[in-house]
């Protein structure tokens, strides 16, 4: 079979740009999935309760880019959901991002958003460089915080020590001296009314495009003739780990149900010290409509390793030079590497649609 366009993965990078390539190119596009289902970690489902289960853990859409928010509702419409996290920190539940609530509950003191400052002043370290993540934590809020609500959490979810890991991946948390508990302060922010897969499915709705599941792109290579490919597979897995194979964390769920409307307060709890579990997400609390489901709740407990299928890409020095390594091979011409996995980018939903919009087809 001849296309025009293959791309290699149906997670939300391949499948924004084969919207694209068959809109905008009239392009014949073909894309090969290797899990039984589309979306990528961005899958999901609803169960035999009508509880919309995000299988590859919690997914909440934000932008700050309307471009990227028009794209994707023209496929759903939006719940307008304010994601909220809690830490359980020594037995009691506290507002992550840390924020005035956090310290006023945490260290029993009466500030205001004024006085907390001088607060987090007299608490602070001063380091001399800001090279890691325990640096950003405790330039910011000093020791303590850090030890209670940084330092294991991050140890557990990642496998290395907050002193090895680069300021990026914490600098998506920010420390507030205000009451706001939202996760994320972007502009558009939401669940797909109907889910992602949904939304996805509607993305694939278009005459030029095709697409298979269960398919191996190395069985079927050989198949088809294509002007161009795109490959949203991990890069060392394209190129035989032939400079041997660039570390990811993987993170594995154990969904729970208890009879019970709710099980905890909010969608999702961090647990830095206590059970080998980083998270758990309650997905009721993602949908408006959960209410009507009445006495029955479903869980994920969070565990992360270094088994299992790539989700987060490890962005140490050495790491990324390895796959700078894979980068500069000499590949054909016609392979582009996307997504987080195939550009070893720790992105978000909403970075990897929007790297897609403002790419030159
Ligand atoms: N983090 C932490 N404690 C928390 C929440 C986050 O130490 O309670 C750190 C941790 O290093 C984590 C990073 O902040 O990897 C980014 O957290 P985020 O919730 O954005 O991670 P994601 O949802 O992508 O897994």
């Amino acid at each position: 079979m001849n296309v025009d366009i293959l791309i290699v993965g149906a997670g939300i990078a391949g499948i924004t740009l084969a919207r694209r390539y068959a809109e905008e190119q009239n392009a014949e596009v073909l894309i090969v999935e290797r899990r039984s289902h589309i979306g990528g970690y961005c899958f999901d489902y609803f169960d035999h309760n009508g509880i919309c289960i995000h299988k590859f853990g919690p997914h909440i859409f934000r932008t700050n880019v309307a471009e990227v928010y028009q794209f994707l509702s023209r496929f759903t419409d939006w719940y307008d959901y304010q994601h909220k996290v809690l830490s359980y920190v020594g037995g009691n539940f506290y507002p992550m991002p840390i924020n005035l609530d956090t310290v006023v509950k945490f260290s029993g003191g009466q500030y205001d958003s004024d006085t907390v400052l001088s607060y987090f002043d007299k608490i602070k370290t001063h380091p001399n460089d800001i090279n890691n993540v325990k640096d950003v934590v405790e330039s910011q809020v000093g020791p303590v915080f850090y030890e209670l609500f940084f330092k294991n959490y991050t140890k557990k979810q990642w496998g290395i020590d907050a002193e090895k890991l680069p300021p990026s991946i914490i600098s998506r948390i920010p420390i507030r001296n205000n009451r706001d508990d939202r996760y994320f302060t972007a502009q558009y922010q939401g669940i797909p009314a109907n889910g992602y897969a949904v939304m996805m499915q509607k993305m694939l709705d278009h005459p030029k495009i095709h697409y298979l599941l269960n398919t191996d792109f190395k069985n079927i290579a050989d198949n088809f003739r294509y002007d161009k490919m795109f490959y949203s597979g991990s890069i060392d897995e394209y190129y035989d780990y032939c400079f041997g194979k660039l570390p990811y964390r993987c993170v594995s769920f154990k969904i729970e149900e208890y009879d019970t409307e709710f099980y905890q307060p909010v969608a999702v709890v961090n647990y830095p010290n206590d059970y080998d579990y980083t998270r758990i997400t309650e997905f009721k609390h993602f949908f408006p409509y959960s209410a009507s489901i009445g006495r029955k709740t479903v869980i994920a407990k969070e565990f992360s390793n270094f088994e299992g299928d790539p989700s987060y890409p490890i962005p140490l020095q050495k790491n990324l030079d390895l796959y700078r390594k894979y980068r500069n091979i000499d590949a054909k011409k016609n392979v582009v590497f996307i997504g987080r996995l195939g550009t070893y980018q720790y992105y978000s939903m909403d970075q990897i649609v929007q790297n897609i919009l403002s790419m030159r087809l």
